[in-house]
């Protein structure tokens, strides 16, 4: 979790040579052919930021970077597993794969190995999980095997390597193990790994718009139900592009902030008797306010406005299309940095000089205290939009951020491997 911020490359490797390289990084390595080859995004959230573990809505879409692995089964129960962001080979048994064994960057794939035996079916305040719901597979019979791979997503940036790492290896293992689990379900193997190997409380969205995404669309994600509906965007139609502005400020969702605020959710839907802020409303508020502290009030109100603000930028882009949809998106930005208080100096100086320069709608995204800002801006603007941002954190003495645009693509999926 504390590895720097990757510096994305001036020009991407196109994913067809990531792809290649990863096939022949397997081999390299292990001195066989793969398999297989599956490939899984990254993710930006279009509006919903820290609605998702209040079993709110969010509305995330699956982006054109992804992380692509190869992988072979073996005869026996080991298992090798190497990326292109290490020099070393980790090695282990689908016996020994537990959260307690795990750390590092493996606890991500790796975890999703233990997870696919220890999920449980999905299940909301209104009907508790039983032994019943137990939905993981056994895996007492499953061979082991070797996995190498690599990422256009960059780390760190709030754009989800996580999610993509883990969807990837979830579709693989339910392939190759003959599972059956629909995607639905591994997106809660993906969330389960995160929080119990690899120790970070995060919600279920990320791995649902990695699984469930689609080109030019993003996942309407329904997270007390998991009801997921895909609503086209029109980016592209409307002459619009959908810029991230990544701070290169590096943040951690194992500890401090994140957590914190969690904690806080927890206790204003407790002091409100309900299982959790989605079942607050607007009208709610003034009730909210007088019953909790001033800050955990703000925490709340930002749940429950940002849930609103979900649910009109759904029908706003049914109603009138993407180029209505900015204020809510500006708003949502005042919301996370004053109520929830998770910006830094720096996406406040995204957004802002997006909002000056000619951007319909921008805000920080992602879970916050670094990371990307989004903007939503005409395309022929945003060579002016980056050249402006580029001076405004000069200006300054920022980092220098790292700009480029992402397209709404297609959830995991089975790569063929020539
Ligand atoms: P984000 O999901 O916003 O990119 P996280 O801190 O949640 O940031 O996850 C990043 C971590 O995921 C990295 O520090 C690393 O441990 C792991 N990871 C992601 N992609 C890869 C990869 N291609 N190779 C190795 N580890 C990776
Ligand atoms: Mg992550």
């Amino acid at each position: 979790m504390t590895e720097p911020t990757a510096p994305v490359p001036a020009a991407t490797p196109t994913e067809d040579a990531v792809r290649a390289g990863v096939v022949s990084g397997f081999s390299a390595l292990y001195g066989y052919e793969p398999d297989g080859l599956w490939s899984a995004p990254g993710r930006v959230n279009l509006i919903g930021e820290h609605t998702d573990y209040n079993e709110g809505f969010v509305f995330p879409f699956a982006i054109d970077r992804r992380t692509v692995l190869a992988l072979a089964l073996r005869q026996d129960r080991r298992i090798r597993i190497s990326s292109a962001f290490s020099d070393t080979v980790i090695e282990t048994t689908v016996d020994d794969v537990r959260p307690e064994t795990l750390s590092g960057w493996s606890a991500y794939p790796l975890g999703v190995a233990w997870a696919l035996g220890n999920v449980e079916s999905f299940s909301n305040a209104d009907e508790g999980a039983g032994v019943d719901d137990r939905l993981g597979a056994d895996l007492d019979t499953v061979p082991g095997f070797d996995v190498f791979l690599d990422s256009t997503v960059p780390i760190g940036a709030g754009l989800s390597s996580s999610a993509a790492i883990e969807s990837a290896m979830a579709l693989a293992l339910n392939d190759v193990w003959e599972l059956g689990l629909d995607r639905q379900t591994l997106a809660k193997v993906g969330q389960l790994a995160e929080n119990q190997a690899v120790g970070a409380p995060t919600g279920i969205m990320d791995q649902s718009a990695s699984l469930l995404g689609r080109r030019d669309a993003a996942v309407f994600l329904d997270c007390r139900s998991l009801d997921a509906e895909v609503i086209d965007l029109g980016f592209a139609e409307a002459g619009l592009a959908l810029l991230i502005i990544d701070t290169n400020v590096s943040h951690s969702h194992a500890t401090g902030g994140y957590a914190e605020r969690r904690a806080s959710c927890e206790e204003g839907a407790a002091v409100m008797g309900v299982p959790s802020l989605r079942y607050l409303e607007i009208d709610d508020l003034p009730r909210a306010e007088e019953r909790m502290s001033e800050t955990t009030f703000r925490r709340v109100r930002h749940i429950v406005t940002e849930n609103q603000r979900v649910l009109d930028t759904v029908r706003t882009l049914r109603l009138e299309g993407p180029g209505a949809i900015g204020p809510l998106l500006d708003a949502s930005h005042v919301s996370m940095r004053d109520d929830f208080e998770i910006s830094v100096p720096e996406l406040d100086l995204a957004v802002e000089t997006a909002q000056a320069n000619g951007a319909i709608g921008a805000r920080m995204t992602g879970g916050g205290f670094g990371g990307a800002a989004i903007a939503l801006v005409p395309s022929a603007t945003v060579p002016a939009l980056e050249t402006a941002i580029l001076a405004a954190f000069a200006g300054a003495g920022f980092a220098t951020p790292t700009m480029f645009v992402v397209n709404a693509a297609d959830g995991a999926k089975r790569e063929s491997l020539d």
